[in-house]
């Protein structure tokens, strides 16, 4: 079993204390690893390499050019590497191998994305009413500091660190405390793509130690997060101590809306598709299944007929089709929302642990369907961020914004008809940062991807992502050399 050091300044380093976190493999709780439990010591160490990297290093003279080839050569490297990294994430985070696979493609695509974009941040000429040039210049906000979560977490890691290499930032970036691997091995490519010692630092820990240092550490410029909606008001209030820019990508209970029109069996699978991909531990997971009436009946049981026949497995088997929750205190949180879920409305599928041989040691849990949901119940409300569907019927299309856009949340949503004007009227009446029709979950990294309301603050993806590293400099250029002659 392997016990990682932290990696800063280009060198994996052994940590200040000899304090560890066990990592599991959840589908058996088996411990796989362990890794540095960092505390604000090592944080600072991290942040003084990123400081040094971005104040004096040879990053500052790194050309756009240069960044762009460093991340092509980190989508590369994670190429070469991706059936290691892909079956390695597969066993710290419980996810059906299949799943991780197309993570690790993501990553490369992210890499490569940004690399292409380097070269394209450019500022503007602005016309002002003299003889001078005015200027916007676009530089790197400077040492980022980067806080993600356990679901997709080599994913998550390349949303954060792709776009602050190609705008020129330095990073702190520590991954959740249950899944620190993959970002951790992609690290030791890290010199070999190019990277300069101390561009990217990655500090295990848990939130409220190595994560709050972070955030409170008064070098560190901005802080971009992915994580729960209260963790991240959190990290608002931290930040607010140094003024930090910060960046919040946070839950959802986003609502996918199937109207009586839609192609039946296509709506189906999309519905049980928006929640139960990745065990439902996704943040735009369509957790709140409004059915039209005149289908309701017949829609609910046709998800019920199809979801008895999604696969538990052992997450590296390639027939599973749902994986292991990735922590037992996930596991503890979405029994308790099965129970409360018994008690708020009636049960289609589920609710309960899953059962079986190869599923008893992990924290598998059934694919669970509530239907007859109100609105008003804590299962329609909360985030659960596991495999629970919330059916709540409607009649018109009225209803159906009124109850989709009646939560603090607004991260996605998601639209099945085959009506034009009526899914045209819904994309535009749906208080959400993104909205699907006729799907629900494809995501690519060149459109923005971000909350409205309590969902989260900026966006990430595209061009939009490398905004948020970014500063703008308006500079003045007198081009008249005759005196100001005011005095
Ligand atoms: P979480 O508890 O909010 O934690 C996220 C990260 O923040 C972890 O690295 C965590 O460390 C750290 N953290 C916790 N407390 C902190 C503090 N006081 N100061 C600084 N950092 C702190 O979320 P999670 O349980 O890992 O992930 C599930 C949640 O993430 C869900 O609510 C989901 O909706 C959200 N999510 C959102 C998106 C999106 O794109 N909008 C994507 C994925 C997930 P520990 O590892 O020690 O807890
Ligand atoms: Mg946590």
């Amino acid at each position: 079993m392997k016990t990682y050091p932290l990696y800063i300044n280009g060198e994996f380093v052994a940590p200040e204390s000899s304090a560890t976190l066990d990592v599991i493999d959840p589908s058996t709780t088996d411990v796989i690893a362990r890794v540095p439990d960092a505390g604000a010591a090592d944080v600072a160490r991290a942040v003084r390499a990123a400081r040094m990297a971005f104040d004096e290093g040879a990053w500052k003279e790194t050309t756009a050019q240069e960044r762009g080839r460093i991340l092509f050569k980190i989508a590369e490297a994670v190429r070469a590497r991706a059936s290691e990294l892909a079956e390695l994430e597969c066993r710290n985070t419980g996810k059906p191998i299949v799943e991780a696979e197309f993570d690790v493609a993501d990553v490369a695509t992210c890499f490569e994305y940004y690399g292409g974009m380097a070269t394209k941040i450019h500022g503007d000429v602005i016309p002002v009413p003299d003889n001078a040039m005015s200027l916007a210049l676009r530089e790197p906000i400077g040492v980022a500091g980067q806080i993600i979560p356990w679901n997709y977490p080599l994913m998550m890691a390349a949303w954060k660190l792709a776009p602050a290499i190609c705008a020129g930032c330095t990073t702190v970036l520590k991954p959740a405390e249950q899944t620190p691997l993959t970002v951790l091995e992609l690290a030791s490519s890290f010199a070999d793509c190019g990277l300069p010692p101390g561009v990217i630092n990655i500090v295990t820990g848990v939130g409220e130690n190595a994560g709050a240092a972070i955030v409170d550490h008064p070098d560190v410029d901005k802080i971009a997060f992915t994580g729960s909606a209260e963790v991240g008001k959190a990290i608002m209030r931290g930040a607010a101590g140094t003024l930090k820019k910060i960046s919040l990508e946070l839950g959802g209970k986003s609502p996918n809306i199937f109207f009586a029109d839609a192609d039946f069996d296509v709506a189906v699978e999309g519905a049980l598709f928006g929640i139960f991909v990745n065990q439902g531990e996704v943040c735009s997971a369509g957790s709140r299944i409004l059915v039209q009436r005149p289908i309701y009946k017949k829609f609910l049981d046709a998800m019920v007929e199809k979801a008895r026949g999604i696969t538990l497995g052992p997450p590296l088997d390639r027939e599973t089709k749902m994986g292991a929750l990735v922590s037992r205190e996930q596991f503890d949180r979405v029994l308790e929302y099965q129970e409360i879920g018994k008690r708020e409305a009636k049960i289609a599928l589920g609710g309960g642990r899953a059962k079986g041989q190869a599923l008893e040691r992990g924290y598998f849990v059934e694919p669970t369907i509530f239907y007859d949901v109100d609105n008003s119940n804590r299962i329609a409300r909360e985030e659960i961020f596991g495999p629970v569907a919330s059916v709540i019927p409607f009649d018109t299309e009225e209803d159906a914004l009124r109850i989709a856009n009646d939560t603090y949340y607004g991260l996605a949503a998601a639209v099945w008809t085959r009506d034009i004007f009526r899914a045209m009227r819904t994309v535009k009446n749906l208080r959400a940062g993104i909205v699907w029709v006729n799907h629900m979950q494809p995501t690519y990294v060149e459109a923005p991807w971000g909350g409205y309301k309590q969902s989260g603050i900026g966006r990430e993806l595209g061009k939009w992502g490398v905004e948020e590293y970014l500063n703008v400099k308006q500079v003045y250029i007198n081009l008249s050399e005759q005196p100001i002659g005011w005095y």
